[in-house]
């Protein structure tokens, strides 16, 4: 059945995310293209820090970046702070970008760490450029200049996510788009294929399509209520559940990170952006009140909140299936892990980027959906595993929440990677995982996995030339850094709020 209507049920961050990609198929006439949302129901109005990908997104897009950021009162983001994490009192950043580069084929690290056991006192965050930009509250966008030294500083942005979602609105409706305002009430199947061919609309339209992309957040209406495809849950590894959400007035200049400090029986989150900070508390209720959540979450915010607590649930894991039939789930529809490292609007971007790639205008086959399903479930695997590291690297005895995550069981894949990296420091990524050698070793280095050896080809690289370099990698960054001018000065001259 050749594919002429997709529909997009839902117009949060995914909705309009796909919405805006699937634009370009409306303009050139191949497709029409109409999204369903209900301003009743509303988004779930949290999803504010992102990763690097998400800026070649919206580059793909060919989104000014600068007008895009005004719009939305973004600001920049070099990694994350984590504070509280292996024990209270500790705090370590987990950077974009990597800790120096390759040295005779072997990860920075591999060397940097032989060196550390022989008493060297030099810290490997001074050979993240990224790292030492966030500590001096500094950003500047490199990628333009003309360095051989040092690769461009990696960002992404904090943004607040109903600006953004309107501001795709405007882009995805100029390029043909048709916004229907209106409650689904119900889904029609084909009786004997189970296609979903129409859905019904509470002003008594009925919508039909031969595509549906189902943006509808954590109900699943087509992916789950009508294709019943089931979830796997997760919350034996990942346990929070829950989140309390209040943004509040912003003390001081933006950070150029995000900032996730752990609590008694999970974590909050500080998103600065221009014109506010963003913050929550995620916990799980077997070991915490949502009371006794608020209650730390508004003791520890910086500024006057703004608005009343909002109150999240969510069950952490993933669906059977992402592409069932003919329907695509894409962003909460299709699961949550936890927002500890930013990955869920990523996890939206790289959907898109499958659909996008996948998608025949003739009909749907068989490898379509195989090829679709199989690819997502190892990215949610991967990005599963490191969140879960977060947790079970801890010498947290404080609570009983922290005791049932040290001593949890973790997934075989994620063992073997901390074996590993025990072992001789090495980490090994599959094909094309999302979180790099640096992200693995920031975490397990700032939460007390210290490799007990190193790996022997790093006794082989050239002395005293090696030592030259990296004190040159280290020169470059502090120089680098002296130059730039701080986060809020970058972003009043780059992009000032609208
Ligand atoms: P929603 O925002 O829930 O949108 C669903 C849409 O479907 C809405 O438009 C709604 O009106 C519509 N809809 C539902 N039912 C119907 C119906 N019957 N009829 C018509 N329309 C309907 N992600 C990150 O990348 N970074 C973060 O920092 C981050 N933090 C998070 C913190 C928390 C506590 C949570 C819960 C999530 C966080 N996320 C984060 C995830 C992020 O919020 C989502 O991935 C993102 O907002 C996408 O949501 P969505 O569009 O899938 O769903």
């Amino acid at each position: 059945m050749a594919i002429r209507n997709i529909v997009i049920v839902g117009g949060g961050t995914a909705g309009w995310m796909a919405a805006a990609a699937l634009s370009r198929l409306k303009q050139s006439g191949l497709v029409e293209v109409t999204l369903v949302e209900s301003e009743a129901i509303g988004t779930v109005g949290v999803g504010e820090a992102t990763i690097p990908p998400f800026v070649e997104f919206n580059q793909i897009l060919d989104i000014d970046e600068r007008q895009m950021l005004s719009e939305i009162q973004g600001t920049f983001k070099l990694g994350i702070q984590f504070v509280n994490w292996g024990n209270q009192g500790d705090s370590y950043f987990h950077p974009f970008g990597n800790y120096g580069y390759e040295i005779e084929g072997m990860h920075f690290h591999q060397v940097w760490h032989k060196y550390r056991q022989s008493g060297d006192p030099r810290p490997l965050h001074a050979y993240s450029p990224e790292t030492m930009a966030a500590s001096h509250r500094k950003f500047m966008r490199t990628d333009g200049m003309q360095r051989d030294d040092l690769p461009p500083i990696n960002y992404a942005y904090h943004l607040d996510a109903g600006r953004y979602a309107k501001f795709l609105r405007t882009y995805a409706e100029k390029r043909g788009v048709v916004r229907k305002e209106g409650k689904v009430t119900d889904v029609r199947q084909d009786p004997e294929s189970g296609y979903v061919t129409s859905i019904a609309i509470d002003d008594g339209t009925e919508l039909s399509g031969d595509f549906f992309v189902d943006c509808s957040g954590f109900r699943g209406l087509l992916i789950e209520q009508a294709l019943e495809t089931g979830y796997e849950e997760w919350t034996h590894w990942l346990p929070c559940n829950r989140a309390v959400a209040i943004p509040s007035a912003r003390k001081g200049a933006p950070l150029p990170y995000t900032r996730a400090t752990a609590h008694a029986a999970g974590w909050q989150w500080q998103v600065p952006l221009q014109h506010r900070n963003g913050n929550g508390h995620v916990y799980c209720d077997a070991y915490m009140e949502q009371d006794e959540a608020t209650e730390i979450l508004l003791a520890n915010i910086d500024g006057e909140p703004m608005a009343d607590p909002n109150h999240l649930r969510f069950v952490t894991g993933k669906r059977k299936k992402f592409w069932n039939k003919n329907v695509v789930a894409i962003g909460l529809s299709a699961g949550f892990m936890e927002p500890l490292e930013s990955t869920s609007i990523h996890l939206i971007n790289t959907a898109i980027n499958k659909l996008v790639s996948l998608l025949s205008l003739d009909g749907i086959t068989q490898a379509q959906e195989d090829a679709f399903n199989r690819l997502t479930m190892k990215e949610y695997v991967r990005i599963r595993d490191f969140l879960i590291l977060h947790y079970k690297a801890t010498e947290r005895t404080d609570s009983e929440f922290w005791n049932y995550c040290r001593t949890m069981d973790v997934p075989d894949s994620l063992k073997e990677k901390i074996d590993l990296f025990r072992l001789n420091g090495q980490i090994f990524r599959e094909e094309d995982e999302l979180f790099t050698a640096t992200s693995w070793v920031a975490v397990m280095l700032g939460q007390g996995i210290v490799p007990e050896g190193h790996n022997p080809m790093a006794d082989t690289v050239a002395e005293p030339g090696t030592q030259k370099e990296m004190a040159e990698i280290e020169k470059s960054i502090q120089y680098l850094v002296k130059q730039m001018p701080s986060h809020e000065e970058f972003l009043r001259k780059y992009c000032p709020a609208k």
